[in-house]
């Protein structure tokens, strides 16, 4: 159906958009204009249904006006400060609230935290971080890190040296890097709900880079613990476990990636409180301030953090860090939203809601061209089977279908993956299944 053009339509040709089909596009353009809850405005004043919290980020909803109020107030009080050699209250009090929610609970002592303004920034933060360790301790000759095939770690050189999306490398193929081999048999486990039961031995796959390479080559191991920009490729149970056995033994730190499944995505606080698996270092970012405002955190282990904190007193010990590290405003934003997952319960809510979304998912199971149903937690993926000879084609004709019917969901290759607002109400669970289930329909 051919668009009129709207009269609200913005001049389109500067603005070159990240991970777009530019010329697509520009074409027949979506633009979001405003936002409340759990929906979207287009520049019309039509209505959207936030299936995706923005990008896995906006877990408490759009619009929150004590994030809204904290941000004003930070940028009236203190708008910029350094944190190179320099400090300001609003960082360190971040820091510290976010030590008493961090990753693994107490016990776990992944408290210490460097800031950055991105989930690339902290993955390349945490590479860093690790060879730094491993050097720190007198295990210099640790400089490998070890990733995984489909993993997405951002887009930093750092971060697609030790992913494995083709895509995100094929245009750059001087990066070096060790891929541990990992593809979960989607055959077996197709329609599985949670956690799929086959595949723990794929986790063997580190151990035969550990022996190809050898252990003393080796800083440390980045996982997601649960891929999300990959399609949503969740970890046969056990397997994770073994990861963080064989990377324990061979005095090689685990990096869980932890940007889409930090701050309750899985109906945990974090991935590593679901699964009970402790790494050393885990990357945040997106719903670390909600989306509002760009930032993502590295949690470190004491270990790690005091295996650096050593040599002369006034030397600097990780030459490393971004202007933005720390932002007074992004920090401000952090403890409005830290508040607010914690007086809402946001942090837990999706565990009261995963079955409701399991089992409303899993309804589309038989509609055409439907290959497989993943979920856990608050994620979902439908994945399809591809046109022949157009891969992605059916699954981006959904995505358009749906956003003209009232849902913005997300696409990637033929995966669609589904991610709401924590704060979603079972109703809207059923309304983005009807929504989708009757685009799914129309695609065939
Ligand atoms: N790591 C993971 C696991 C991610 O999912 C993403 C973004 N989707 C990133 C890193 C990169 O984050 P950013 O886009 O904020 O740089």
């Amino acid at each position: 159906m051919p668009q009129t053009p709207s009269s609200n339509m913005p001049v389109l040709d500067n603005f070159w958009m990240p991970f777009t089909a530019n010329r697509q596009f520009k074409s027949a353009p979506r633009l979001l204009a405003g936002a409340e809850g759990m929906y979207y405005t287009d520049i019309d004043g039509k209505k959207v249904m936030d299936g995706t919290a923005g990008l896995w980020c906006v877990n408490a909803g759009h619009g929150r006006k004590r994030i809204t109020d904290a941000v004003e107030r930070q940028l009236r009080t203190l708008d910029f400060a350094p944190t190179f050699q320099m400090g300001h209250p609003v960082a360190f009090d971040f820091a510290a609230k976010l030590g008493t929610m961090s990753p693994g609970g107490p016990s776990a002592q992944l408290d210490r935290v460097f800031f950055t303004g991105s989930g690339s920034e902290s993955v390349d933060t945490a590479l860093k971080i690790a060879i730094a360790y491993q050097r720190a301790i007198g295990q210099g000759t640790r400089t490998r890190i070890i990733g995984r095939e489909k993993g997405y770690h951002g887009v930093g050189f750092g971060g697609i040296s030790v992913g494995g999306l083709v895509n995100n490398r094929r245009v750059f193929p001087q990066i070096p890097a060790d891929h541990m081999r990992h593809t979960l048999d989607l055959d077996r486990n197709a329609f599985s709900k949670g956690l799929p039961a086959n595949g723990i031995e794929l986790a063997e796959d580190l151990e035969r880079l550990v022996q190809l390479h050898g252990a003393e080559t080796i800083a440390a191991v980045i996982v997601e613990p649960m891929s999300g920009s990959a399609g949503v490729i969740l970890p046969p149970k056990g397997y994770l476990e073994r990861i963080r056995a064989i990377s324990e033994k061979h005095g090689i730190l685990l990096i869980f990636d932890e940007v889409i499944t930090g701050f309750g995505r899985l109906g945990t606080p974090f991935a590593t409180d679901y699964f009970g698996v402790v790494p050393d270092l885990v990357t945040t970012a997106k719903g670390i301030t909600n989306g509002a405002i760009p930032m993502g955190a590295v949690f470190a282990s004491r270990k790690v953090h005091d295996g650096l904190m050593t040599g002369p007193e006034n030397a600097i010990e990780l030459f490393h860090g971004y202007t933005y590290s720390g932002h007074p405003v992004a920090s401000a934003a952090g403890i409005a939203t830290m508040e607010i997952y914690e007086e809402e319960g946001l942090l837990t809510r999706a565990a009261g809601l995963a079955e409701t979304w399991q089992e409303a998912l899993h309804s589309l199971k038989g509609l055409p061209h439907v290959a497989d149903i993943r979920n856990l937690g608050l994620v979902g993926a439908v994945e399809l089977t591809s046109r022949d000879g157009a891969p992605g084609t059916r699954a981006y004709d959904v995505f358009v279908d749906c956003f003209r019917n009232g849902l913005l969901i997300r696409v990637t290759g033929d995966i669609i993956a589904l991610s709401p607002p924590l704060i979603i109400e079972k109703e809207e669970i059923a309304t983005i299944v009807s929504i989708l289930g009757d685009a799914l329909k129309r695609a065939a």
